[in-house]
């Protein structure tokens, strides 16, 4: 989704996965995908311009029709059940509740590793996924809080990882060809 924020990141790592890409901004665009990603930016943002291209039930039956998503940073903010500080309208298409702007002003962007130290997290301004639901399942963690969860074919991250060399995630969501071989 090309309608504000970080994309194009996320285009150079599904093309370096070997998959064909496009900018999506209207509802034909959308129709034709195999897949989906919702970028980190401005979610209040990316909700108004949503509505303003009259872009939110053809986005609901997309995500709905269980083609891959993946969602980072204000992307899970629209994906969440629940938005907290300051609440805000949202899709419920991961069943997480997640607080914006979580990490508080002196450490709002930063790099981590999560806890299994699998993958670095690029952390920009991200909200914190303070409750999980049943429908959802954690997949990695930072000190503890969860930091990736998927629902069936929607992964959602409250990190950047178009942001680094690792293409693991992306993979997973989308498949691709390996970067190794
Ligand atoms: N703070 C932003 C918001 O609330 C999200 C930050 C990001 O996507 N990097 O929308």
């Amino acid at each position: 989704l090309a309608l504000q924020g970080g994309f194009a990141p996320h285009l150079h790592a599904l093309q370096e996965l070997g998959h064909k890409t496009r900018e999506v901004r209207t509802a034909a665009e959308l129709a034709e995908l195999d897949g989906l990603v919702l970028p980190g930016g401005e979610s209040t943002t990316q909700l108004r311009l949503l509505g303003r291209h009259g872009l939110d039930a053809a986005l609901d039956s997309f995500v709905r029709s269980g083609r891959p998503l993946l969602c980072t940073c204000a992307g899970l903010i629209l994906a969440a059940r629940q938005v907290l500080s300051p609440a805000q309208r949202s899709f419920g298409w991961l069943d997480v509740s997640v607080a914006r702007n979580a990490w508080g002003r002196q450490v709002d962007s930063f790099i981590a590793s999560d806890d299994g130290a699998r993958q670095q997290l690029v952390f920009i301004r991200a909200p914190r996924i303070v409750e999980v639901g049943p429908q959802a399942e954690v997949l990695a963690t930072y000190q503890g809080e969860p930091v990736l969860v998927r629902q069936g074919s929607r992964y959602g991250a409250t990190f950047h990882p178009e942001l680094t060399p690792d293409r693991s995630l992306h993979q997973a969501v989308f498949g691709g060809q390996g970067l190794s071989a």
